[in-house]
């Protein structure tokens, strides 16, 4: 296994554990390319099932139980039995967005709460590897406080950059309950992670989702996903996006599982953006050929209030090769399905929620047929921005007058 960038007219190639986060010779992003696989399909498949019943931890954890498309070699793993995260029948929802076979993948169900653990079980199990003493990203919460966790299991300190103002209340607390150190930037997300860039150096490893190895964590959410489903593809798989890592990592996923032979039809990937978070979405739409970044990212989904994405390329390369398609929702329509996901007994934080009110709005347009078999995924738990519930309910009852028959 190796690094090599995404840049395919440089193509240039590094060794697996060194620590540039961007090619030397062209700036773009980098990716692990996973070894040869040497088993066949349904063999692996088999052993992937048998380490269900297997109390090592690598076998409990939902991520390494994967481990032959991960990077190797790492003699300690830092885990704590993340993954694992069942698939949920939707019912009101369903029946909301005018769907009949409607599941929810929670990724909210993690150690703390949200998908960041899936690539922070990597990231950290990699930073121990290469001898790190300090692990940094900037965040719109969740990020930082999955960070900071692992790093206090792993013995490393932890430095976190946040948008001044700009996270919820859970999400900090969860920081700083895992003893992160906090640094407050003024401005948007945008802004802190061109801070921590700036400052980053040899003593700072850092772990956004630029870092290859978080991405190799969070692809495992294909594997566990289709596994569930007996490895046979949804017709689509719809995706909330901020920073463009998660919709990055699922495309790579499903990439390389087609590519060896896992998986023989490839579902249909959708990116949702809030509207006022939206450059993916404004370039899709346009036919633009680079992103344009938004200047000032507004939504109330704060863990998507993100202007300039730094996957983009890798998301878009996502989408194109499933054949899917990016697209955005208000966030009226994002109040209205989180608490619609609330009235199935499910529950997530207001980001995850974009998926089902994109779902929504795509059978109303007849854009998705009604029997199409939908997979969701909700990124984050309920309890990530309990004041978002508060105060919304208060105000007015999102359902109000909605009949859920
Ligand atoms: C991080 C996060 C997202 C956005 O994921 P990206 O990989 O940045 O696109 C969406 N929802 C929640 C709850 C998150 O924590």
């Amino acid at each position: 296994m190796h690094l090599r960038c995404i840049n395919t007219d440089c193509a240039a190639t590094l060794d697996l554990h060194d620590r540039s986060l961007s090619c030397a010779i062209c700036g773009e992003l980098l990716e692990v390319v996973v070894g040869p696989v040497n088993t066949t399909p349904a063999e692996l498949k088999y052993t992937w099932l048998q380490r269900r019943c297997s109390y090592d931890p690598r076998d409990v954890s939902g991520v390494w139980r994967f481990r032959e498309f991960l990077p190797g070699g790492y003699s300690e793993i830092v885990t704590m039995g993340e993954g694992n995260n069942p698939l949920i029948e939707g019912r009101k929802t369903a029946h909301w967005a005018g769907l009949r076979n409607l599941r929810f993948k929670h990724l909210g169900w993690n150690p703390t709460a949200c998908f960041k653990d899936l690539g922070m079980t990597v990231g950290l199990t990699e930073a121990v590897f290469i001898g790190a003493k300090v692990v940094g990203c900037a965040s719109t919460g969740n990020t930082s406080g999955s960070l900071a966790a692992y790093a206090a299991r792993a013995g490393l300190r932890a430095k976190v950059y946040l948008p001044a103002g700009q996270v919820s209340m859970n999400k900090l607390a969860q920081a700083m309950d895992f003893g992160a150190e906090i640094v407050h930037v003024a401005g948007s997300f945008d802004r802190a992670l061109e801070r921590i860039l700036h400052e980053a150096n040899d003593d700072l490893y850092f772990l956004n989702s630029i870092n290859p190895f978080r991405l190799e964590g969070q692809k495992t959410v294909m594997f566990e996903l289709l596994e569930q489903l007996s490895w046979q593809a949804p017709d689509y798989i719809i995706v909330p996006g901020g920073n463009l890592g998660n919709s990055s990592a699922f495309g790579k996923a499903l990439a390389e599982l087609h590519a060896t032979g896992f998986l023989p039809k490839l579902p249909r990937l959708i990116v949702v953006q809030a509207g006022g978070a939206n450059p993916l979405a404004r370039m899709w739409r346009s036919g633009a050929t680079e992103l344009e970044p938004v200047e000032s990212p507004e939504t109330a989904a704060t863990a998507i209030r993100i202007g300039n994405p730094r996957s983009w390329k890798k998301a878009l390369r996502a989408v194109r090769d499933t054949n899917g398609f990016v697209m955005d929702v208000t966030d009226e329509e994002i109040a209205e399905a989180k608490a619609m996901i609330g009235r199935d007994g499910i529950g997530c934080e207001p980001a995850s929620a974009t998926t089902l009110a994109a779902l929504r709005k795509l059978t109303e347009q007849r854009k998705i047929d009604r029997d199409a078999v939908v997979v969701a995924i909700l990124t984050g738990h309920a309890l990530k921005d309990t004041d978002y519930i508060l105060k919304s309910q208060l105000r007015e009852p999102a359902l109000q007058g909605v009949c859920c028959a």
